[in-house]
């Protein structure tokens, strides 16, 4: 499934290569062809509707990049928004374990890959983090299933509690808690009993285990080749019992990308792991630029364009230092200086990274200043003639009208654009002086 998409994309991004330039229509038709593909790829179609929603405002008004192909750049933006609907909050692989003795409860379909992927996450406490681990099988219909969990358990050198016959889960879970806190354990797992379907009792189960512990981690583990099944299982088990997060186990097979995607798009529950095979060390913190990579196929072209952002803007950076140094500051530097604060985070994100500007931020705030002003200054620079950009000095009332006309907005705020060039020109001379190496290098970075 994850060729059928990336193969599918390449064919779209292959006729988009060969055009000069990204129109509006290139767009258009490239993202309907992406949607259709994720549809395949057994996204869900509001997920997919939302993803292409996302993907045309970011390709849309997006300046391509000098030295990569429109098609390179396209493939690009649906990566990155790829990761970005993926992405959840944090460290996925930060377990909550602060507590000693913490419990995390494994919930899951029978079969989905439960057991294993326990005792994978228990050797890699114990391994990575050097904690002392328990695991304890609450799946008293399956007498097999509590042995494998024990066999794994001798196998990768982790307690398991004693299995006891007769005893229902929510004892074997009060035992395990209490085992836990007398043996000086820093976690405890709670591997709940699977059905091949949920159903009520399934779901009872888990529910009682969960008020009697109070886990600090309930993961859904669920099998990552079953798709939109697989999106409907956790949204019934976040639904019932509340996860905090999923791991998709047989992504080493020709797993969906969709199953990632709908998974974080619909139940807005992170991915935390993937399970990548059998063997105990199949086992690895989700990694979002990974799956999109793998949903796409086309992780070089995404390096490539990154790196020609990178250049270009290192090249932009250095030009206009040495434009600072030299005391020159006009209009265009600070169009460009604006464009970097918006990439940047806006004001904030830019005043915060160059010393000695928390004044300036100060009075910026109190005068309600926000990344919407950033936009409107841009536009009144762009209605700006050549002459008016290189100079400024140029700017006297009939100009600042026309100027205004074509940026639909007040001359006034035209004026305090102009008042806050000369300051930061100012600035910049001042900054200029202090020689290279100085502030001025360091907030460039
Ligand atoms: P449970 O019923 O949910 O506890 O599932 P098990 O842990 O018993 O796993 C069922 C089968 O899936 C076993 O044969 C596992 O070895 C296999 N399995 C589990 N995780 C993965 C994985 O990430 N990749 C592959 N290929 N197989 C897995």
């Amino acid at each position: 499934m994850f060729e059928n998409l990336s193969e599918r994309l390449s064919g779209v991004f292959d006729r988009l290569t060969k055009q000069g330039a990204l129109s509006d229509d290139d767009v258009k038709t490239a993202l309907r062809e992406v949607r259709v593909a994720l549809l395949e790829a057994d996204v869900s179609l509001p997920v997919a509707r939302d993803f292409i929603a996302k993907v045309q405002e970011k390709a849309t008004g997006q300046a391509v990049t000098k030295s990569v192909t429109p098609g390179q750049q396209v493939v690009k933006i649906v990566h990155d928004a790829l990761v970005d609907t993926l992405k959840g909050e944090g460290d996925p692989g930060d377990l909550k374990i602060d507590t000693p003795p913490a419990p995390i409860l494994m919930v899951g379909l029978q079969g989905s890959g439960k057991t294993t992927t326990t005792a994978k996450l228990a050797k890699r406490l114990k391994e990575r983090d050097g904690k002392r681990v328990l695991m304890a099988s609450l799946d008293v219909n399956r007498p097999a299933a509590m042995e494998q969990l024990q066999i794994l358990g001798r196998q990768i050198g982790v307690d398991t509690l004693p299995i006891v016959k007769g005893e229902d889960p929510v004892a074997i879970a009060k035992r395990a808690k209490t085992q836990a806190a007398m043996g000086g354990y820093d976690v405890y797992f709670l591997d709940t009993a699977g059905r091949l379907q949920i159903d009520a009792e399934l779901i009872q189960q888990a529910a009682d285990v969960r008020d009697v512990v109070k886990p600090r981690e309930t993961l859904l583990v669920v099998d990552g080749l079953t798709g939109q099944v697989a999106v409907e299982v956790a949204q019934e088990f976040d639904d019932k019992i509340g996860v905090s997060g999923v791991v998709l186990t047989r992504m080493d097979g020709d797993g969906r990308g969709g199953a990632a995607l709908s998974m974080r798009a619909v139940t807005g529950k992170p991915i935390r792991f993937v399970g990548l095979g059998e063997k105990m060390e199949a086992l690895e913190t989700f990694e979002p630029e990974r799956i999109a990579g793998r949903i796409l196929g086309m992780g070089d072209i995404v390096a490539l364009v990154e790196k020609a952002q990178e250049t270009i803007e290192a090249e932009q950076a250095e030009r206009m230092m040495r434009r600072f140094q030299k005391g020159q500051f006009n209009m265009n530097d600070l169009k460009m200086q604006l464009e970097q604060m918006l990439k940047m985070g806006g004001m904030e994100g830019m005043m915060g990274m160059m010393p000695g500007m928390g004044k300036m931020q100060k009075q910026m705030d109190a005068a309600g200043f926000d990344d919407s002003i950033l936009r409107r200054q841009i536009a009144m620079i762009n209605s700006m003639t050549k002459k008016e950009r290189a100079n400024p000095a140029l700017l006297q009332a009939s100009r600042k009208k026309r100027i205004a006309k074509g940026s639909g907005l007040e001359v006034s705020e035209l004026n305090k654009l102009i008042k806050q060039h000369r300051q930061m020109a100012d600035m910049m001379k001042k900054m200029g002086k202090m020689g290279k190496g100085g502030m001025l290098k360091q907030a460039m970075k």
